[in-house]
């Protein structure tokens, strides 16, 4: 049973609706009815049902499972409503996260990623990994103050370094794909995309972060 199939087993609709709704029950069924609180009426056409857990009225069309109800009369959303009645039952709320969707999902995977491979890219520039590359952009005028002002990095040679490091992070391999930083030998093994070379990082607020070859070190 998923989170709200729990939430919704554990609260009892009438229970919930009558706390806004005056109900009388209907007969000796297992139907109740009151005046609808989505619409202005003198004679009640608004039902709740007990057995099979959703109202309906027949004034307004308005109708629906606890979940509904509780969206509508105080006008929220599916996930607060939801959170309101797993407080009420006293059922702990699983992370907001689990319940982002996909493409959210995937797009602070792939902003984190390369971040880290951001942070990966500058500690290759460092030590011994980067002496040619910092070798090769002294040639060319370019410092470590210049080195540390733009970000610069060296992505290493090794073709696994960050690949390594992403699974060790337990990006799903597909997201990994996704990102840009790691490709797919035929056959299947994954690889880092950048090997042996100089890495620039671009910053955009709304793109998010990626990373740029800019040159060949060798
Ligand atoms: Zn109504």
């Amino acid at each position: 049973m998923d989170f709200a199939a729990q939430v919704k087993a554990s609260v009892d609709i009438v229970g919930v609706v009558g706390e806004y709704v005056r109900l009388r029950r209907v007969g000796s069924t297992q139907s109740y009815t009151g005046l609808c609180p989505f619409h202005t009426e003198k004679t009640p056409s608004f039902r709740v049902h007990a057995n099979h857990q959703f109202f309906k009225c027949f004034g307004c069309g308005q109708g629906g499972d606890v979940f509904k109800f509780v969206q509508e009369i105080e006008r929220i959303s599916f996930y607060e409503s939801l959170k309101q009645l797993a407080e009420r039952s006293g059922i702990p709320l699983p992370k907001r996260s689990d319940y982002v969707d996909t493409d959210t999902k995937l797009r602070a995977a792939i902003y984190q990623m390369h971040e880290l491979a951001e942070q990966a890219f500058r500690g290759g520039m460092k030590g011994s990994t980067g002496a040619e590359a910092r070798s090769y952009l002294a040639k060319r005028g370019v410092g470590t103050a210049e080195i540390e002002l733009f970000g610069l990095g060296y992505a290493e040679r090794t073709g696994h370094f960050l690949t390594n490091l992403l699974q060790r992070q337990d990006f799903p391999a597909d997201q990994m794909e996704q990102s840009g930083l790691v490709m797919r030998r035929e056959g299947g093994g994954l690889f880092d995309r950048f090997r042996n070379r100089l890495m620039f990082p671009i910053h955009n607020e709304s793109a998010g972060r990626s990373q740029k070859m800019i040159n060949r070190s060798t």
